[in-house]
């Protein structure tokens, strides 16, 4: 989607710190980290948040679960760590694209 930050992440016309990407997925490190280990989960299909994902979509949601899990095996954070998404404005999203936040460390703001 044009003006998206997340698109351009996705389509290399901007840098992002990129951790994992595969066919459907693509995982960068948040460039304003709340914790030592930041890394934003992103579907490269442009949903605005997980509430415009469609219900029947379990393919997406199996895979950016599986990315998550996989990406915190990766950077050695498994069993302990945090995964938050928010959906719209109201709820903190600052980029209108769906993501998952994977926070770990011995300090983070959750
Ligand atoms: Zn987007």
């Amino acid at each position: 989607m044009q003006n998206c930050i997340f698109c351009k992440i996705i389509a290399r016309e901007i840098p992002g710190d990129i951790v994992f990407e595969d066919d459907s997925i693509i995982a960068f490190r948040d460039i304003q980290p709340l914790a030592p280990v930041h890394v934003l989960v992103v579907p490269k299909e442009h949903y605005r948040s997980l509430d415009e994902l469609p219900s029947g979509d379990l393919l997406n949601a199996g895979n950016i679960l599986l990315a998550i899990k996989n990406v915190a095996e990766q950077l050695g954070v498994s069993g302990g760590y945090k995964v938050v998404t928010n959906c719209g404005e109201p709820a903190g999203q600052v980029v209108p694209h769906l993501h998952f936040h994977i926070l770990a460390g011995k300090k983070f703001v959750p």
